[in-house]
């Protein structure tokens, strides 16, 4: 018999994987039954270490396709507080360790229900932790304590696990402090919330394939840029001040801003003297003049395909162009190009922009683009334009760059034979949301997620195939961790399609080169 296909191609998911959540007490498997609505089998498997090990010594041989060990447990930081869930990013009991790879996506699910949820590791101990053996816990790195998960997590053997625990006692408020039954209750009730994520993990498990697209996250002008503010802050120290965000990506600048370098939106912000870097995205000629008024030590980390485009604008407006600039108002990058020569440039965003252009002489008209458009969407306002102003002077080359060309391709490539996209970036990511709308238009369902936190459980049902890119700001680290989150729903199996490979490379300006 020939297995039913999906629109992809490849294999339908398997049914639903059968969910056994393990509760070593009763009032526990009560909150979690209710909060599963029938969904799933909960097993109560007592208390304690010694009984956790001969449910786990049973459960090797049992049918489950996916275990969850869920129950209250111990506090072991001061942000906790009663009721709090905690997620296991992995489950030990001091000798073996059980990676829980789901825990980011379960996480991202129970906090868009507006529960208080953090993730870390877990350990089990043979006896409940009070206070100082609570902080020895803290200091090996764990979050919460409890006395039954690490041989559940461990029966699981290949089978995906999960490990949440609701938080009844903090260091705070330890186990024999009087609030110690609100804590349990309050505990028990956030199990019961969260209980219904369980169920929706369930629904989207199954093994998957994961067609990587290529070329992928970082261009070169990106890492050109960070490595100027890693120079920059290597040479001078920190605090280094960014001019608005030096790529636009939350994981790149999180990580510069731990390295001491301090994002600021106006040079207003920045202290007289001191060091400042203009971000990938370029700034117009009038930020450079008051950076140079006040004094400032000014490194430029403009990419150098959109520095080449300020000087087409530069050109364009010199010889009596009316310069008309395709691209999204607001975006960084197009304010500063109008800045370059605002009384001889305008915005055209859509083709019908093109009909209110008011050129002084209809014979000197030119088109500029900014560099993240996309290729199909910027084609449509260019022949607008030339349609209506049929002389209208072209750029020399695409201002459409490189990277943001290829990453297009690869991704209609691989949306074609995919279920569902994801693209790994941030929303004000003009490159990363082009990628999102250039999977739609090829017919493919897609969602731009910063990380794997952003992915709804319900976006992964019945997808056996997804296509996975990263804009050219987004680190590729997160594209291993979204691939890694996955495997928590089943085995992944993953294909690199690539279209083209990039040896771009642009070299540093002299203000780091020369040190
Ligand atoms: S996307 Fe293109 S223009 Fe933007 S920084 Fe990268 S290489 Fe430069």
């Amino acid at each position: 018999m020939t297995a039913p296909v999906t629109p992809a191609g490849g294999p339908l998911p398997q049914a639903r994987a059968e969910l056994l959540v393990c509760s070593p007490l009763r009032l526990e498997a009560m909150a979690v039954r209710r909060g599963l609505g029938g969904a799933g089998q909960v097993r109560v498997t007592g208390y304690g270490p010694a009984r956790s090990r001969r449910q786990a010594a049973a459960l090797a041989s049992d049918e489950f396709g996916l275990l969850a060990v869920a129950g209250v447990g111990g506090g072991l930081t001061d942000d906790l507080t009663p009721g709090d869930l905690v997620v296991g990013t992995e489950v030990s009991d001091g000798n073996t360790t059980t990676r829980c790879p789901v825990a980011p996506l379960l996480a991202g699910e129970l906090r868009r229900a507006g529960l208080r949820v953090s993730t870390g590791p877990v350990i089990t101990v043979d006896r409940l932790a009070g206070g100082p053996s609570r902080r020895q816990l803290a200091a090996r790195g764990a979050i919460v304590a409890d006395m039954e998960s690490a041989p559940l997590a461990m029966a699981a053997g290949q089978r995906p696990v999960a490990v949440l625990r609701a938080v009844s006692d903090t260091p705070a408020r330890p186990l024999l402090h009087p609030g110690i039954v609100t804590g349990g209750l309050a505990a028990l009730r956030s199990l019961r919330a969260a209980s219904p994520v369980l169920a929706r993990w369930a629904a989207a498990a199954g093994p998957r394939r994961v067609l990587l697209a290529g070329p992928r996250s970082f261009c070169a002008g990106v890492e050109r840029a960070i490595e100027i503010v890693e120079k920059v802050l290597e040479q001078r120290g920190a605090p280094v001040y960014v001019r608005k965000q030096i790529v636009h990506n939350t994981h790149v600048v999180a990580d510069l801003e731990r390295r001491g370098a301090v994002f600021v939106d106006e040079l207003s912000e920045v202290p007289d003297g001191a060091c400042v870097v203009f971000s990938a995205h370029g700034v117009s000629p009038a930020v450079r003049a008051e950076a140079s008024r006040r004094g400032l030590d000014a490194v430029d980390a403009t990419c150098p395909l959109v520095a080449k485009v300020h000087v087409e604008a530069r050109r364009f407006a010199a010889d009596g162009y009316l310069v008309a600039l395709i691209g999204h108002a607001g975006h960084e990058e197009v304010e500063g190009t109008l800045g370059e020569a605002p009384e001889s440039m305008a915005l055209v965003q859509t083709a019908e922009d093109v009909a209110g252009l008011r050129p002084a002489d209809p014979g000197k008209v030119a088109y500029l683009m900014q560099t993240t458009l996309a290729v199909d969407e910027a084609a449509g306002v260019s022949a607008a334009l030339r349609d209506r102003f049929p002389t209208a002077r072209a750029p020399g080359s695409d201002d459409i760059c490189y990277a943001t060309t290829n990453r297009q391709q690869a991704i209609r490539a691989v949306a074609a034979a995919s279920d569902l996209v994801l693209v790994a970036g941030s929303a004000n990511s003009s490159n990363s949301v082009r990628l999102v709308e250039t999977a739609e238009r090829a017919g493919t369902p897609a969602h731009l997620i910063d990380g794997p936190s952003d992915i709804q459980l319900g976006w992964l049902e019945g997808v056996s195939t997804i296509g996975l890119t990263a804009g050219a700001s987004a680190p590729p680290a997160v594209v291993d961790d979204i691939i890694a989150a996955l495997s928590g729903l089943g085995p992944v199996e993953v294909t690199e399609r690539v279209i083209t490979t990039e040896n771009i490379r642009f070299s540093l300006p002299k203000e780091v080169r020369a040190q």
